[in-house]
């Protein structure tokens, strides 16, 4: 998910984050053209996921939100992008639209700087147990955070983008590993599944970023892996890891726990059956 287009790019450039872009609340324009490209080009396999802010003009994001409402699938918050902590969502009116909509909300998470860290969303989600979150990136692989994920039934983490995760994290120095998972990052297909034994029932393929390619400031690649690259990743996997982070525990982020039970195709088609109405509709707020 990109950028917000509310804020001013020429501010953004400085670091700082000020209205005056060209919408006139946070993914006014961005949400909608995401909910239009899922449905047209779509085809029944994109299932959109709409970007929030909980810091800037959250009346006029709700209303546009609760206008779509039974369109979209889950709520995406990029802290960084956002500039905006996962905390700020605590009694926010996200959480009563995700709540009596049961989708679940999606959190970018890294270590620095401090106001993205996974131990916000820990906080977040110990506050609503009524709504799912997951932390994004593997949550740093930090055994605390983790712990956390397999101990409280709404919290996940996904894995994403694994094999760019994996370059990162093998050169980084021993001692900052200290505190983080026994990952062997020089080897994904061991590594993946070592992360799947630390919360078996929470961790989700893809998410966040399924793949990605990551540059330094002068240009240089540093990874480059296609979605083929992580999804061969994943269908090398034993059977029991790959199925379960392929398939029972998205639906289950996704539906919730009785997401096993209910007829998934169904429930997943009447959601973009009703998307399809409403961008044929021609709706205002969905053009
Ligand atoms: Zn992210």
């Amino acid at each position: 998910m990109p950028a917000s287009l509310y804020f001013d790019s020429a501010s953004l450039r400085d670091g700082r984050f000020e209205a005056g872009g060209i919408e006139r609340y946070p993914f006014e324009l961005i949400n909608r053209s995401h909910l239009r490209e899922c449905s047209v080009f779509g085809q029944g396999r994109l299932l959109p996921v709409l970007a929030i802010d909980p810091c800037n003009r959250v009346e006029e994001q709700v209303e546009a939100l609760s206008e779509w409402e039974g369109c979209y699938f889950g709520f995406k918050l990029h802290t960084r992008a956002t500039n905006c902590c996962a905390s700020r969502l605590i009694g926010s009116p996200f959480i009563d639209l995700a709540a009596r909509a049961n989708i679940p909300i999606i959190i970018h998470t890294k270590p620095v700087p401090d106001f993205t860290h996974a131990r916000h969303v820990v906080q977040v989600a110990k506050a609503h147990p009524e709504v799912r979150f997951s932390i994004a990136h593997a949550a740093d692989f930090d055994r605390t955070i983790v712990a956390h994920v397999a101990a409280l039934p709404n919290l996940f983490f996904d894995s994403s983008p694994f094999l760019s995760l994996c370059a990162e994290y093998r050169s980084q120095p021993l001692t900052e590993r200290s505190q983080r998972l026994p990952i062997d990052f020089g080897d994904p297909n061991t590594g993946l599944q070592s992360l799947w034994r630390a919360a078996p029932d929470k961790l989700l393929w893809g998410s966040d970023e399924p793949w990605t390619a990551i540059c330094s400031a002068d240009g240089t690649a540093l990874s480059s892996f296609s979605y083929e690259d992580e999804y061969s990743l994943v269908m090398s996997l034993p059977e029991d890891c790959r199925s379960r982070i392929g398939w029972s525990n998205p639906l289950r982020f996704l539906l919730g726990d009785n997401a096993l039970e209910v007829s998934i195709a169904a429930a997943i088609s009447t959601k973009l059956e009703r998307l399809a109405k409403l961008i044929g509709s021609g709706s205002r707020n969905a053009d």
